[in-house]
């Protein structure tokens, strides 16, 4: 055996359990806990564990963290210190019981559904991680009982530490999927036939077909949609956006209007997460994100078969020409940077209006040959952006080849510093 074969024998054994791991186990007898372990890796340097869930102030849903049976050091807010050369802790996630008609997605808890069963797990409320753990970590799911025999094991990967949370569903799922070109959206809900005879799914398969045909590169091949209702006691909708995932309120049983206008503000925010997803582009500046997702959240609205009355209603409260400016999107998105989010709501207004009015006088000028969305992938491929989200030259030169000096205009109205 040459020299260059024993060092490589030598790195894969070395590289074995480099990387830290979770493992989930389940019991149907004991819903609603689960066992988690954490395999840390050989790299890792640090015993101090916290939690993500601090940045939305949800209450940690872990129980005993230790470590060889000794337990973690508490030693702040969802903190703990793990002895030294730990290489293995393991605590109890404690899923909260959801309340029919009354979840709220925003609070991202990890939950279980009694009635099939299964189980919503959120990353940040129940999944440790060393503090120097920043690169995604494999989490496998592992359920105990008659109905999950036999019982094939689920794994998928909980984001790296920057990035957007994880949410993960596993159980009797009564799950439906819908393949869009090259991305497969899975949708689970609280109650499948629900979200069917509100239209939900035709709703979103309508409005999706159309999103992912603007990226024929999209940055990721599949979506997980979890659907939770709230009745009309419980008023409030939210939302919450993983790395893929997305966890989104409807409502259902108020009155006809109330049912049919909340769903179509639904599919728009779920659109609007969804033009995240699949861009992911990670453009300099919130203004240029924020009105960028939130013009193709609206216009994928107008994909669906949803009653016009309705999107119209939601269209108008973002998109409104004659909405005057008091300042321009350069300038709020200074003020922003500068730690004034006062201004943030005008990215969603008067950001979606500045686009909508660049996409109708692209169409006007070519006589219906072009749009926005041909001009798509050159502006989120351009690196070139002002400090501030200035948009490239070379993409407004573009788009003045097509609609002419008009397209300054409207860039001068909407997209200044004043
Ligand atoms: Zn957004």
């Amino acid at each position: 055996m040459n020299n260059l074969a024993v060092f490589f024998l030598f790195f894969l054994a070395c590289s074995a359990g480099a990387q830290s791991q979770y493992m989930i186990e389940m019991d149907t007898l004991t819903p609603n806990v689960a066992t988690a372990t954490l395999y840390l890796s050989a790299s890792n340097t640090s015993n101090r564990l916290t939690l993500r869930g601090r940045q939305i102030g949800s209450d940690p849903q872990v129980l005993n963290p230790s470590c060889n049976n000794q337990p973690l050091l508490l030693v702040a807010k969802e903190q703990w210190l793990a002895p030294e050369y730990c290489s293995m802790v393991t605590w109890t996630i404690r899923f909260d019981p959801a309340l029919q008609g009354n979840v709220n997605a925003y609070e991202q808890r990890s939950l279980f559904f009694a009635d099939r069963p299964w189980w919503l797990l959120s990353e940040q409320t129940s999944l440790l991680r060393s503090e120097n753990e920043k690169e995604p970590i494999r989490v496998s799911v592992h359920i105990k009982g008659d109905k999950f025999q036999p019982n094939p094991k689920q794994s998928w990967l909980v984001p790296a530490k920057d990035s957007a949370p994880g949410f993960y569903a596993f159980g009797e799922l009564a799950e439906i999927s819908r393949t869009h070109g090259n991305v497969t959206v899975h949708h689970v809900a609280d109650n499948a036939n629900r979200i069917k005879r509100l239209g939900l799914i035709s709703a979103h398969e309508q409005a999706f077909n159309y999103m992912v045909s603007l990226f024929p590169h999209p940055a990721t091949d599949h979506l997980l949609v979890v659907w939770l209702g709230i009745d009309k006691k419980h008023n409030q909708t939210s939302g919450a956006t993983g790395d893929n995932s997305l966890l989104v309120n409807y409502q259902y049983g108020g009155d006809k209007a109330t049912e049919a206008l909340s769903k179509a503000m639904t599919l728009m925010t779920v659109a609007h997460e969804q033009f995240h997803h699949l861009s992911q582009a990670a453009l300099p500046a919130a203004w240029l994100n924020e009105s960028l997702a939130q013009y193709y959240g609206l216009k994928a609205l107008s994909y669906s078969r949803l009653p016009a009355t309705d999107q119209t209603h939601i269209r108008t409260k973002f998109i409104n020409p004659d909405r005057p400016i008091v300042k321009g999107l350069l300038g709020i998105q200074q003020e922003y940077d500068a730690g004034n989010s006062s201004g943030y709501p005008r990215f969603y207004d008067q950001g979606a209006t500045f686009w909508a009015e660049i996409d109708r006088t692209l169409y006007d000028e070519s006589k219906g040959e072009c749009s926005l969305d041909q001009f798509l992938p050159l502006l989120l491929s351009r690196y070139d952006f002002g400090l501030h989200g200035e948009l490239p030259q070379y993409f407004v030169a573009r788009l003045r080849d097509v609609a002419g000096k008009r397209i300054d205009e409207i860039v001068a109205k909407y997209v200044t510093a004043e």
